[in-house]
């Protein structure tokens, strides 16, 4: 499919020159690059060395690093349009950039000058990567129940405990840990705290943390997800973002970022699987003629643009916000939920249309029907996105007495 025909356009947020040239280089690279070895990198389950390698060179690592330090300087909306046209190739390389943004957004909005001048040039370049550690064995959606330590012993926090699911736990050289500092604190979020861990990038074991075999998954190949496991592994004091019992509060903001970003995933997503299906219905023929002209197919491929068409603005909306500097639990909430929830059901849609071929791992709708799942889960179930929704509803709407 060609690209100008490969995305709907939405219209309420206009887009900058740069913002357009940046989508087209991207969506350029991406059919050129992508479309033709994707099927295959999934099924191999590796680690997109030469992909990577050429994103660094689009300067994708640094699209929202300052220009002071290397980077594009360019803002949420750009690096949300990016991650659609990504995941439209190949989702697995939108996760190898999201967790690195949410650092970047981390230092630039929490960090002191000595943290970003450290960091942020070596980030822009993509020679140093990130990933953000949350999540534990028991807790996931309940962030606060979290159990890992981090002990301050003089100019030093010593950290000890297993965090779950790590994108890119293995090739980060830094790693955005979140962890208690005060664990008897009340409320519990006031005892959290942000560090940012340095780690040799490709190590499965680094001065007390050890990271085991990549966790095996139904889908999101070449991306890895992994335990990180700390055992008395020293981090330099300085390394903590803002003050001691901040970290809940940075991350809930970072993860906005986040949300939005998984937003964009399922509209790339989406994308490509109405774009699988509409051409597919065209080609296949059942009772004299293509499926495409049977209603009910037709009435399928009307929901799914109307869906995606609805995604696509929320998203677009959300980002707008986010790029604005405010907090949008709100938004970033809705987008992230009805997207995702949007994803799913165009996803489920596109693979009846194929028929039994959908079933098969010769056609690429059997890997959009593998990665669609871990976008209601990531960065938040939908439960949880409901939970955020209701809870700012219910402060907005608030009546008294
Ligand atoms: C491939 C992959 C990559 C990931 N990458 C990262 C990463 O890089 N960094 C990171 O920190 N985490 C990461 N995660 C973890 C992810 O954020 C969590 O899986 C997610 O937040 C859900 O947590 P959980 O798996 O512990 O589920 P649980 O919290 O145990 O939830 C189980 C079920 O209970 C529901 N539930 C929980 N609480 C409530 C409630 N109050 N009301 C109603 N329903 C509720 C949930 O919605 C869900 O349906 C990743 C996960 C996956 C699968």
């Amino acid at each position: 499919m060609t690209s100008s025909k490969s995305s709907l356009e939405g219209g309420l947020v206009e887009l900058s020159e740069e913002q357009q040239a940046v989508v087209a280089t991207v969506r350029e690279f991406v059919e050129r690059e992508v479309f033709p070895v994707a099927e295959e990198l999934e099924a191999r389950d590796e680690f997109p060395e030469k992909i990577v390698e050429q994103m660094r060179e689009l300067g994708l690592f640094g699209l929202t690093v300052p220009e002071e330090h290397g980077g594009a300087g360019l803002d949420l909306l750009t690096y949300a349009l990016v991650g659609v046209e990504l995941s439209r190739g190949w989702m697995s390389l939108s996760g190898i950039l999201n967790t690195h943004f949410m650092a970047v957004y981390l230092l630039k909005k929490h960090g002191n000058d000595e943290q970003r001048q450290r960091w942020l040039p070596k980030m822009a370049s993509g020679g140093l990567r990130a990933a953000l550690s949350m999540s534990e064995p028991g807790a996931g959606s309940d962030v606060q129940s979290i159990q890992c330590r981090a002990v301050r012993e003089g100019d030093h926090y010593v950290v000890n405990g297993t965090k779950m699911w790590v994108t890119n736990g293995l090739r980060a050289g830094l790693v955005v840990l979140l962890c208690k500092t005060d664990p008897e604190a009340k409320p519990a979020h006031k005892g959290m705290s942000l560090l940012f861990v340095e780690k040799e990038p490709g190590a499965n074991t680094f001065e007390g943390i050890t990271i085991p075999p990549n966790i095996e998954k139904m889908g999101y190949h070449g991306v890895e997800t992994t335990e990180l496991v700390f055992e008395n592994h020293r981090v330099p004091a300085r390394n903590l973002l803002g003050s001691e019992g901040d970290g809940f509060r940075q991350v809930m903001d970072a993860i906005e970022v986040g949300r939005v970003n998984v937003a964009a995933r399922a509209v790339g997503l989406a994308t490509r699987a109405f774009e699988e299906a509409i051409r597919y219905a065209q080609q296949r023929q059942a009772f004299g003629k293509p499926i495409a002209q049977h209603q009910m197919i037709q009435e399928k491929l009307a929901d799914m643009a109307t869906k995606l068409e609805a995604a696509r603005l929320m998203m677009l909306q959300a980002a707008k916000k986010k790029s604005a500097g405010e907090r949008s639990d709100l938004e970033a909430g809705m987008a992230k939920y009805f997207c995702t929830e949007a994803c799913h059901e165009i996803v489920t849609e596109a693979l009846r249309v194929h028929g039994g071929y959908g079933y098969s791992a010769e056609y690429t709708i059997e890997r959009l029907y593998r990665d669609a799942p871990f976008l209601l889960i990531g960065e938040g179930t939908s439960e949880i996105q409901k939970l955020v929704i209701a809870r700012q509803l219910l402060e907005r709407y608030k009546i008294e007495g």
